[in-house]
This record gives structure tokens, C-alpha cells and sequence, in this order.
């Protein structure tokens, strides 16, 4: 990890990029070309933004091209609403495709492939339901069963292949297999289907195919039909290699080539699209775009900016071996990106009123406010002070303990850019919470610093009362309350891990003026308090913030 905290230049190739550079140098190649070849069958989630980045990433860094290829060979889970959302997400990443294709899009020429692999006596048509193939594939000790099947003529294969495709048998009653080798130590050589039969309407072809490629049948050779160069996917595929190899041996197509690198796992969530698709189905979240989701638009409703996941996606590497990646690692790229380009503002989520006893009553000062002290050219903008203000309930404490220099009675503080101020006494209610603390000023102090030299250990930040705008505030934490919420004993599931706590609504926040017109996503520093985007649900007459981080680094200490 540390290689990727070197300017770019001196960065450490990853193994990829060792392959890319060599088959360049070889002359192998003459340029790259990459997919990103995503199933429309759910929205996209920080795994594949991983793979995005790389693809693309590669495409881009070796001066070659990157294809979007949208994987669409099971009809029955795949949607329009998902290809639509997958564009936009990687648009939102910062990533141009060069085309966008459908693996539906090679249909017929994936059944003609088949039809040469079964002249070739390499495919033929077998009757086994799954079932029993399933249990004539062997073990891994033990090899399979040759399916009684297995050796039809050609024409024979001929004939019912294409009346597999006319629609005369009904799903399941036949299958199209390769014809390889039943005892094969690799499983996936036991003769793999190459085609099922699956009466379903699909979102691209219609009704007009009731036959369908496997993945591993199909993946190949659409990489190959688009001369991809190096296909890249994720490791469990390791096993599938000589399969894809095989199939564009036997046809004489463009050799493509697949490499595989470790996928993205991150701690105390989940990131299969079958449970993530659960948890909005089944209304625990409140959809795909919930921000404690961890898919793209999840994090684009909470705040993430695209430059913080790809900073993300670079800082964790390209690894062999799986491992899972800290959830704070996220939050530590939002931040650093966000302490560059969010402006400051001052916001009180959980407001107890204070009032300025030797304060003028009705007058109101301007106060010059940095608005980012990382970006000089961000300017300054000016806040209302006036008598009655709104601190947070937690800067006050009656009587302060040893090293809590927030307001307290007799303590004097920081407003931050405004003046000093000491609490003189507090007004209760029949319950005993405070609901007014009295204060005095200095006036000498105007701007945050005392002529006199004299120091304070605390600032505290604050909203003018009268000139507050009311907002709703929505703080996250994580959507489950253990690290590995997949593993689960016994009769429980995921969903028993989840984090009841994930979601906790303020409704009674005061921000400050500048607030008041803010448009979706738009972000922010709340001062002392984390960094704040605006939600879709926000309106100008009632406006809603998400936390998207708070400031506190605790990754710095995890590592
Ligand atoms: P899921 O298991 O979540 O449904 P998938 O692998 O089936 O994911 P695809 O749409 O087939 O999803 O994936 C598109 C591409 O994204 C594939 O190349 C896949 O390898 C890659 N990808 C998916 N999940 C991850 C991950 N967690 N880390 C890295 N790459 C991933
Ligand atoms: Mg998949």
C-alpha cells in the first residue's frame, strides 16, 4: 500500500500492468482494448466500481480503449432500469466507453459457433435433466458419467439443436453440451452446457430466442468477436480459464485473454447483488440509492464524490489474493477530497439557545467567515451574530470537568469568528434540561481574538437565532453491526446482522443563512461536526442534509 502514496510516476506496477507493458513491447499487441462487462441485474456496487477503475484505468493509462458490455444472457433477472442505472454510474465515475455492446447483441453468432462446434462432433444435445447431470458430473475425486446421450450423431445433434431453438421442447427438456471429457480433473470440463432452454422474453431480443448461452460459453467469445485484449475479471473465474481458452481454440476465433485479480471485500457490509437487491425489496433500506447502501448511487447520495472512490480503488491495488479492505479506508478518501474542495459552514444539529445578556438588543453584526482554508480562492463569506444564538447542547456543561473547555459556567470560550463569551447562569425546565444559558461578551474580542493577549482553550460554533434556517439532519452509521455480516450461525441470515441504529433522523437542525439555497448533492463542511451533502428528499422549504462523514480520522489509527 505504501507504493501508492508515490507521485504516479514512481508508482510500483501492479501485475496487470506488467502483462500490458510486456505484450506491448513483444508487439503481442499494438494496442489495448478492455470491457467492463457488467449483468444488468442489479445496480452497480463499490466492488465493481473496483473493476471499473481498473478496466478503464487501463484503457486509459496504456493509450487504449475500454468497451461497456452489458452481459445480458439470463432474460429472466435483467432489466432496461438496470442498463440505464450501470451508464450512469460509470459516467458519474469519470470513465467514457469506447462502445457500449450486448452479449444479446452476438446471439446468432454465438448459435452458429455452436452449430460448427457440434459439426465438429465437439457439442451435442442432451436429454438429462439438470438434475441428473448435476449427479453424473462426479466429484472432484471421482470422475463423472458419460450421459447416454452423449453420442448422437451429428445430424441428429444437428436437427434437435435447431428445434431447441424453434421452441418444440419446453425449459429443461434439453440442454446443448460440450463434448470434452467426463472424467476431466478441471469439473468444469465435464462436458459444461453451453445452452439451456428458457422461455422468457428478454429485455433486448424480445421473444425471439427461447435458447440461451451460458456465461461460460457466451464470455469468450464475445470478448474474442470484440477483439478484446485482456479480459479482466475476478478470481473465482481462475477455474474457468482453460474453458474460455478451449472454446476459442476449437472455434479459431481472436484469442482473447482473461486474467484475474482479487475482488474487492469490505467489512461490515455486503456486496452481492442477489442481498442487495433483498434489502431494497424487502424494505429495509430505502432503496438502491439509500446512502448506508454500498452501491455507487449509495454513495453518490451520501456525499462520495467520483475522485474519492477512484483514489479509493487506487489506493487499495490490484492484489492475487483476496483479502477485505477496512470500511474507514472509504471514509478516509471522502475525506481527503472533501478537505480540499468542501466549504465551510456552521450548522447546529442539537441547538440549545444561548443569550448574550450585555449584548445590544435588535442589533446584527456581519462577521467574516473562511469559507475553505484550503482553497484561498473559495473567498469569505459573512455570518449574523446577534444577541440570541443556538450552540450544541454538548458544548455546555454546568460545572466543567478537568479538560472539557467547551462552555461552561464561569469558563470563558471562543465563538468561532465572533467573540469571546462566559456563561454566567442557566435557565431550566420542570424536567431539570436546560433551555437558556445566560452569557456575557467581551466586545473588545470582535473576530476571535482578545487585544489584551489573554487565550482560550475552547471554540465552539454557533447559528444566530433569528436568522437560523430550520433543516433535517440524517446521520449514518454502518448498515450492519458486524464485520462479516455473510457469516452467520446457523438458521440466521444477513439480515440478522444488520445495525438497527444505521439511521438516525434530527429533525430540530439550525443552520446558518448561507444555507438556504443549496442544490442536490451540493456539500459542505459542517465546522467540528463532519461533511454534509444535500439529499434528493431536500426542498427549498424543508431541507434535509446527510452526513456523508464526520471529521474524526480513525483510520490514521487502524493502521
Ligand atoms: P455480484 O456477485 O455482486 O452479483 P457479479 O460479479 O455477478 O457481482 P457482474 O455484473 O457480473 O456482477 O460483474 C461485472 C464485473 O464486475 C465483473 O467483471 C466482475 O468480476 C466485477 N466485479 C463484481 N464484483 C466485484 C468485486 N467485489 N470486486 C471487484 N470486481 C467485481
Ligand atoms: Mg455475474
Amino acid at each position: 500500500m505504501e507504493s501508492n502514496n508515490l507521485p504516479a510516476n514512481e508508482k510500483q506496477l501492479n501485475f496487470l500492468e506488467e502483462i500490458i507493458e510486456k505484450d506491448l513491447a513483444e508487439g503481442v499487441h499494438k494496442s489495448i482494448l478492455t470491457r467492463f462487462p457488467p449483468e444488468p441485474n442489479g445496480y452497480l456496487h463499490i466492488g465493481h466500481a473496483k473493476s471499473i477503475c481498473l478496466n478503464f484505468g487501463l484503457g486509459k493509462k496504456y493509450g487504449g480503449k475500454t468497451n461497456l458490455r452489458f452481459d445480458d444472457t439470463n432474460p429472466v433477472k435483467e432489466d432496461t432500469e438496470y442498463v440505464e442505472s450501470i451508464q450512469e454510474d460509470i459516467k458519474w465515475l469519470g470513465f467514457e466507453w469506447a462502445n457500449v455492446f450486448y452479449t444479446s447483441d452476438y446471439f446468432d453468432q454465438l448459435y452458429e459457433w455452436a452449430v460448427v462446434l457440434i459439426k465438429k462432433g465437439l457439442a451435442y444435445v442432451d436429454d438429462q435433466t439438470l438434475d441428473e447431470i448435476r449427479a453424473n458430473r462426479g466429484t472432484v475425486t471421482q470422475p463423472g458419467k458419460n450421459s447416454p446421450y452423449r453420442d448422437r450423431s451429428v445430424e441428429e445433434n444437428l436437427d434437435l439443436f435447431q428445434r431447441m431453438k424453434a421452441g418444440e421442447f419446453p425449459d429443461g427438456a434439453k440442454v446443448l453440451r460440450a463434448k470434452i471429457d467426463m472424467a476431466h480433473p478441471n469439473m468444469q470440463f465435464r462436458d459444461p452446457i453451453m445452452y439451456r432452454i428458457l422461455h422468457a422474453s428478454h429485455h433486448r431480443t424480445g421473444d425471439k430466442w427461447c435458447i440461451y448461452p451460458m456465461y461460460d460459453y457466451a464470455h469468450g467469445q464475445s470478448d474474442s468477436i470484440e477483439h478484446i485484449t485482456h479480459s479482466i475479471c475476478t478470481l473465482e473465474f481462475d477455474i474457468h480459464r482453460p474453458l474460455y481458452d478451449w472454446f476459442i481454440e476449437k472455434l479459431e476465433i481472436f484469442p482473447s485473454h482473461q486474467y484475474e485479480f482479487a475482488r474487492l471485500n469490505i467489512n461490515y457490509t455486503v456486496m452481492s447483488k442477489r442481498k442487495l437487491l433483498q434489502l431494497v425489496k424487502e424494505g429495509y433500506v430505502s432503496g438502491w440509492d439509500d446512502p448506508r447502501m454500498p452501491t455507487i448511487c449509495g454513495f453518490r447520495r451520501r456525499g462520495y464524490t467520483p475522485e474519492s472512490i477512484r483514489a479509493f480503488c487506487d489506493r487499495i491495488g490490484v492484489a492475487k489474493r483476496d483479502n477485505i479492505i477496512d470500511y474507514s479506508l472509504l471514509e478516509f478518501s471522502l475525506r481527503e477530497h472533501l478537505n480540499k474542495v468542501a466549504q465551510r459552514r456552521m450548522a447546529v444539529l442539537d441547538p440549545v439557545k444561548v443569550v448574550i445578556d450585555n449584548y445590544p438588543e435588535g442589533q446584527t453584526e456581519m462577521l467574516t467567515a473562511v469559507n475553505n482554508p484550503e482553497c484561498e480562492a473559495d473567498g469569505t463569506r459573512q455570518v449574523p451574530f446577534s444577541r440570541e444564538l443556538y450552540i450544541e447542547r454538548e458544548d455546555f456543561m454546568e460545572v466543567a470537568p478537568k479538560k472539557y473547555f467547551r462552555m461552561a459556567i464561569g469558563q470563558e470560550v471562543r465563538l468561532r469568528y465572533a467573540y469571546f463569551v462566559t456563561a454566567q447562569s442557566v435557565e431550566k425546565d420542570a424536567d431539570g434540561n436546560i433551555t437558556c444559558i445566560h452569557c456575557t461578551y467581551d466586545p473588545a474580542t470582535r473576530g476571535g481574538d482578545s487585544p489584551d493577549g489573554r487565550k482560550v482553550k475552547g471554540t465552539i460554533h454557533w447559528v444566530s437565532a433569528q436568522h437560523a434556517i430550520d433543516a433535517e439532519v440524517r446521520l449514518f452509521d454502518r448498515l450492519f453491526a458486524v464485520e462479516a455480516p455473510d457469516d452467520c450461525p446457523e438458521g440466521k441470515t444477513f439480515l440478522d446482522n444488520l445495525n438497527p441504529d444505521s439511521l438516525k433522523v434530527l429533525n430540530n437542525c439550525k443552520l446558518e443563512p448561507a444555507l438556504a439555497e443549496v442544490k442536490t448533492l451540493d456539500k459542505f463542511q459542517f465546522e467540528r461536526l463532519g461533511y454534509f451533502c444535500v439529499d434528493n428528499d431536500s426542498t427549498p422549504e424543508h431541507l434535509v442534509f446527510n452526513r456523508s462523514c464526520t471529521l474524526k480520522d480513525s483510520w490514521a489509527k487502524i493502521k
